[in-house]
């Protein structure tokens, strides 16, 4: 097998495969090396499918901007896959003055950078939402965000990157990244393979930070475990995507029916950690207690599973994105504390678009790796 390529992919999740898929269609050849067994087996096939800019720090907005308007509304036609993407709005539930003030400041914030986001009344939020109850008072509605289904995203991009001609390998546990005459050009796994290519993108969740370390660079990130539960189908009530200013729980329900929702017991760093995501037998009644609260009429749906998934949290909690000056060659997706999946595509297009022509259409410069540094 010829284990050159234009450029080595490091990670199999949403952001290698759709990384992988836009650099071919760009003409660059493109190996993607998995470290498990499976494509997705990381969050992109785990998460809650939020797709959302309200609620975002203001220096990740325009990167999630460009991908709702350019990316998603096509996606599924784009990939042949049904995504199951819904635009149809998000509101961020509020019960008290304290969560009115949390919201309004984020939804001023997102406002000032062109985000279509409102604050309304109870009165409102149940035209919109006719099964939420008496005690939301208030909730920021961001009508073009929605949701869309993990699985098939990734997958569809895995699809068609392979039709283009990119090549995956799974278990191919990436450890080293050797520089070439200065430039990042070789990529050494645990199983004692070489890749070798003109450019590498490490994009491997919490691993990026020890595989980024190879070379020198460090982005500070933590790893920590978020749970989600999916329940029994329902008949179809709302296609809206929901979440609270006191971060209880966030969730919608699917095409099939059933409900997904995340959240946190708060108990999750506590998890029994032999390096599998496992989620915690407290933290499913604790997203329940939120929800009955919200959603009386769910207080009798039964839960079918529930899972965990790590992610890669930011010190800022923001991503990090682009490429790293140091190393030419050398570019980063990681620290994606949460955001991930609903941005992962227009990170994907970008980092290909950069590549490729040395430029985005979007500003990466607020997501650099290096914001963290002392400035002198
Ligand atoms: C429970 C949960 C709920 C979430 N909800 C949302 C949500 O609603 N909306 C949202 O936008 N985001 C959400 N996220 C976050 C989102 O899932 C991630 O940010 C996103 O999937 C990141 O994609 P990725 O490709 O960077 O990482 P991953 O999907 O984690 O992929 C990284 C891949 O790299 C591989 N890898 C690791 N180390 C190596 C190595 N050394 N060599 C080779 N391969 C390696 C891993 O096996 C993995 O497959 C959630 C996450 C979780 C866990």
């Amino acid at each position: 097998m010829n284990n050159t390529a234009d450029v080595i992919v490091i990670g199999g999740g949403i952001l290698g495969n759709a990384t992988a898929y836009y650099l071919e269609k760009r003409g660059l050849h493109a190996i993607v090396l998995e470290g498990s067994d499976h494509i997705g087996n990381g969050g992109s096939s785990r998460n809650g499918g939020g797709v959302r800019q309200s609620g975002r720090d203001v220096r990740e907005l325009p990167l999630v901007m460009y991908g709702i308007k350019n990316i998603w509304p096509t996606l599924s036609e784009e990939l042949g896959v049904d995504c199951e993407y819904h635009q149809d709005g998000n509101l961020r539930l509020g019960k008290n003055e304290k969560h009115k003030e949390i919201l309004t400041r984020l939804a001023t914030n997102a406002k000032g950078c062109g985000l279509d986001v409102r604050m309304i009344d109870g009165k409102e939020v149940r035209e919109i939402n006719p099964y939420l109850s008496d005690e939301v008072t208030c909730a920021s509605w961001c009508p073009t965000d929605g949701h869309a289904n993990p699985l098939t995203t990734t997958l569809g991009y895995y699809k068609c990157a392979r039709a283009l001609g990119a090549r995956f390998v799974t278990g191919e546990f990436v450890k080293e990244i050797r520089l070439v005459k200065g430039r990042a050009g070789k990529v050494v796994c645990a199983s004692g393979d070489v890749y070798e290519g003109d450019n590498v993108v490490v994009l491997a969740g919490y691993d990026s930070r020890a595989i980024l370390g190879t070379v020198g660079i460090d982005v500070p990130m933590t790893r920590s475990l978020l749970e989600c539960l999916v329940t029994e189908a329902q008949p179809h009530m709302f296609d809206q995507m929901l979440g609270t200013a006191e971060a209880d729980f966030y969730g919608h329900q699917t095409k099939h029916g059933s409900f997904v929702f995340g959240g946190s017991s708060g108990f999750e760093g506590y998890n029994k950690d032999n390096g599998t995501p496992i989620s915690n037998a407290i933290t499913a009644p604790c997203i329940c207690r939120g929800i009955m609260k919200y959603f009386p009429i769910l207080s009798k749906a039964k839960i079918v599973r529930t899972w965990a998934g790590w992610s890669d949290k930011s010190a800022d909690g923001v991503p990090v994105v682009g490429a790293i000056e140091e190393v030419p060659g050398l570019y980063t997706s990681c620290a994606m504390t949460g955001h991930g999946f609903g941005i992962g595509p227009a990170v994907a297009h970008q980092l290909a678009q950069l590549i490729a022509t040395g430029e985005t259409d979007v500003d990466l410069h607020e997501l650099r790796y290096d914001r963290f540094h002392a400035k002198i």
